[in-house]
């Protein structure tokens, strides 16, 4: 079976997205893992990236259209952070279909914009990798690392004013993608208010129930409806 998972910034979605291909045994299909790693061969890529832009839709459909070409997806994928756009969405729709794959649900974590913004303005990292949150994962001594004692740092992209814009960007960008995936009935809305723990066992009893009985609809709605 194969998913997608979508969600705000601050949703929990990249942690989510782990849990799921471990639990599950899916192949990842994550464009921010894809892009760093083009990061290191690609020219055109690493300038887009260093400069804060977007990556166009061409290089994103043709980056994902080619790992779908590569096969060995027999258990399953799961795509994270495509698609983006409706044109994006539209793209995967025929190379499924050239590939004769389908998704079997679009999960969206859905949290409102001050729970997203509290959840990243919140967010400490340290450089030597261990990253924090001043309520829900504080370092013992404030400020200070637990593992390698330096000062914590706040990235700039985890700024109150930057995390806005970043919000009202995906929101302007995702909504039409939402309203297109609940066209298709496999959209599903996922609680992203709850904690880590609820939030995987929303999304994998659906998944369970779904690799057990709908083997063959493709569609999670159909089945609770
Ligand atoms: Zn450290």
């Amino acid at each position: 079976m194969n998913y997608i998972i979508m969600g705000l910034p601050g949703a929990g979605k990249g942690t989510q997205a782990k849990k799921i291909v471990e639990g599950f045994g899916l192949v990842h299909l994550s464009t921010g893992d894809m892009f760093r790693q083009a990061k290191k061969s690609d020219e055109v890529i690493s300038k887009l990236l260093a400069s804060g832009q977007l990556v166009p839709d061409d290089i994103v459909i043709d980056m994902i259209k080619n790992r779908l070409a590569k096969g060995n997806l027999k258990n399953g994928f799961l795509l994270d952070g495509f698609p983006r756009t409706v044109k994006q969405a539209e793209e995967l729709d025929l190379m499924l279909k050239v590939e004769n794959m389908k998704i079997a649900a679009v999960f969206f974590v859905d949290v409102c914009f001050d729970e997203a913004i509290k959840r990243i303005v919140g967010r400490r990292v340290c450089t030597c990798g261990a990253s924090y949150h001043v309520d829900f994962i504080p370092p013992k001594i404030e400020g200070k690392c637990d593992i390698c004692g330096k000062d914590l740092i706040q990235r700039d992209d985890d700024k109150e004013d930057v995390v806005k814009n970043r919000l009202e960007v995906y929101e302007k960008q995702t909504r039409p993608l939402i309203d297109y995936y609940k066209k298709t009935k496999l959209f599903v809305n996922i609680d992203g208010s709850k904690n880590e723990k609820e939030i995987f066992n929303q999304i994998s009893r659906l998944m369970i129930v779904n690799k057990i009985t709908v083997k063959n609809t493709g569609c999670l709605l159909c089945y609770f409806a």
